[in-house]
């Protein structure tokens, strides 16, 4: 079973000139989904994880499942003005602009070992505002974990103080 034959590539969304990765093939294939979150545990060699924190929202999906299977707690990072408690936030560049990402405060404890996971690493600008996030509550970052990493846009460099794992790599 090779999920990777479960991404599907789309021309052109959600504007010219993007290839976007489609994982709901992946999400649609209970064997597929089972294989990559094997791929995804074993990288991880039995780190204790305390926390995974996912990035809205198609990090939502994997990084459940990593909780869940790691015995972790799931906090879910999402857009300004959706999360209902007290937050913290993280801005980060758009190709024109800024946005943000936010957290609750009472998500990450001091000292918690804490594993990131999104879908796609690719100009490394999520991961880094996350990563910003969860420091900023004390929380250590044991991974960032993505299912694949697009090399050419160089994220990696964005986050190169931390370990970082893609299942996939184009
Ligand atoms: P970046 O901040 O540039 O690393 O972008 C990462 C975020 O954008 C992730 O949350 C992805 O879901 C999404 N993303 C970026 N590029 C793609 C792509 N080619 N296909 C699917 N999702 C993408």
């Amino acid at each position: 079973m090779q999920f990777e034959n479960y991404i599907r590539d789309i021309q052109g969304f959600p504007k010219e000139g993007i290839l976007f990765k489609d994982i709901t093939p992946l999400l649609n294939n209970p064997e597929a989904r089972t294989n990559c979150l094997k791929v995804l545990l074993h990288s991880l060699k039995n780190q204790k994880i305390d926390k995974v924190v996912g990035a809205e929202s198609r990090g939502f999906f994997f990084g459940m499942l990593l909780a869940q299977e790691l015995n972790a707690g799931f906090v879910p990072v999402r857009k300004p003005k959706k999360l209902p408690f007290d937050r913290i936030s993280a801005s980060y560049e758009l190709e024109y602009g800024f946005d943000s990402l936010e957290m609750h405060t009472d998500a990450i404890k001091k000292g918690d070992r804490v594993l990131i996971h999104d879908d796609v690493l690719a100009t490394g600008g999520t991961a880094k505002a996350v990563c910003e996030l969860v420091e900023k509550l004390g929380g250590e970052i044991v991974q960032c974990n993505f299912l694949m990493e697009l090399t050419f846009l160089n994220g990696r460099e964005k986050i190169q103080e931390y370990p970082v794992f893609a299942a996939l790599t184009y």
